[in-house]
């Protein structure tokens, strides 16, 4: 993968092993992942094969976790990414978006009923947070928790979830009405329940190696002892979204990088006017300029692992890494697919399923204008979103 200012040498033993064993899984295993696109499916036998290696919430500690650094995690969204954004997907929502929301507000039963099963991949979760009136503002959110003897008494619906149709348990996060000022709470809501259903929805043309569904909601009792208890507000939800983030803006640089590698490879290769296209100047410069940006995409995810390590990431940095990331990773994998002319459009090469996967990572966890806007507030201390 390109390393054009060696940043490899600064790995650590453990960060490169993870690297390694990350890729030869993916040579090993995942194969037809271009198959799995094509056909709009997810390969669910490798959930428990993930787990196996340890790909769910390895920077977390305890309950089996190994608590791996910053930069591992983050080379190991990378990996996954590089092969195709919906194993990545995967990987981020049961890690970053049920895992750590239980790792961090859950109580003890919570966490020792959930935990060990998530890491392994026995039980599968899913973030229910956009609802279909309310993506970009989810704060406005409809859905309702009435506390009702030992019990909550959830409604609403959830739309556009990374997993639900697969999924044992939903994170949901619902208006809890059991208090004045009706807070956003998290909720345990485990899919075989009553009144939960969990439709798939079709025909994506991005991310179709990944199954999205919606959560419906209708008068689903579920026990006191299901709320997380300790998170209370948009902080929950959000915190949540700052980690799974955190990989996105790692995961956009494995996926350009293979968009780079294929077009280096055919541009050394095909022949046009006698000579490999790479031999003209206006595809090198497609090629210098792609090498850079990923190079400066690469950079930027080094700086916030550390940031991340340290203790001091605001989700202001994650906000500019995964915007930055994303939109390079989007460019440049349309210009890997020009590279190679007519072919590039069929699903024998990879930058046409990475350039359209790309559509949702710059849609999903903030669109690029909200973190413009994330931004803006940030440099102005004035608020843009109404
Ligand atoms: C494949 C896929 C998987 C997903 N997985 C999950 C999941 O697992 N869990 C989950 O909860 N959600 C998930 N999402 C939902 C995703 O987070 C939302 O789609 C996203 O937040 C945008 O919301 P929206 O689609 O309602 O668009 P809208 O919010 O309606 O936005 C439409 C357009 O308006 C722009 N816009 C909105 N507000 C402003 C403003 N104030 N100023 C300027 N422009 C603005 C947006 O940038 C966008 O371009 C997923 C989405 C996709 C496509």
């Amino acid at each position: 993968m390109l390393d054009y200012f060696d940043m490899e040498s600064t790995l650590s033993e453990e960060e490169r092993l993870l690297v390694d064993s990350a890729r030869s899984f993916i040579d090993g295993e995942v194969a037809d992942i271009g198959q799995h696109w094509i056909d709009g499916t997810f390969p669910t036998d490798l959930i428990p094969k993930m787990g196996e290696m340890g790909f769910y919430a390895p920077n977390l500690e305890g309950y089996g976790l190994p608590g791996v650094s910053e930069t591992a995690y983050g080379l190991l969204m990378r990996e996954l990414e590089a092969c195709d954004s919906g194993l990545r997907s995967m990987a981020s929502v049961q890690g970053a978006l049920v895992m750590y929301p239980i790792h961090a507000f859950g109580s003890d039963a919570q966490k020792e009923e959930w935990l060990p099963k998530l890491g392994t991949g026995e039980a599968v979760g899913c973030f229910g947070l956009t609802e279909p009136e309310h993506g970009s503002n989810p704060s406005a959110m409809e859905t309702t928790a009435d506390p009702d003897g030992d019990e909550y008494v959830l409604n609403g619906s959830k739309t556009w979830i990374t997993n639900s149709p697969i999924a044992d348990v939903a994170v949901v996060w619902a208006r809890d009405h059991g208090e004045e000022d009706t807070p956003v709470r998290g909720f345990l809501v485990e899919t075989d329940r009553d009144g939960v259903a969990t439709n798939k929805i079709d025909e994506k043309l991005s991310l179709r190696a990944s199954i999205t569904g919606e959560i419906s909601l209708q008068d689903v009792r579920v026990p006191k002892e299901n709320r997380l208890p300790g998170v209370e507000g948009m902080k929950g939800p959000l915190s949540c979204l700052t980690q799974a983030r955190y990989g996105i803006a790692w995961g956009a640089v494995g996926a350009a990088a293979d968009c780079f590698e294929v077009a280096r490879e055919y541009a050394t290769d095909r022949e046009q006017f006698g000579k490999p296209i790479g031999g003209f100047q206006m595809q090198q410069e497609k090629l210098a300029e792609m090498a850079t940006q990923i190079t400066l995409a690469q950079l930027l995810a080094h700086r916030l692992a550390e940031l991340k390590e340290a203790g001091e990431m605001r989700p202001q940095h994650v906000s500019m890494a995964k915007r930055n990331n994303v939109r390079t990773a989007r460019d440049q994998s349309r210009i890997a697919r020009e590279m190679l002319g007519g072919n590039g459009i069929t699903a024998d090469y990879s930058p046409m399923r990475h350039m359209a996967n790309m559509e949702t990572v710059y849609t999903y966890e903030g669109t690029h204008d909200i973190h413009t806007l994330i931004l803006g507030e940030d440099l102005t201390g004035i608020q843009a979103y109404q």
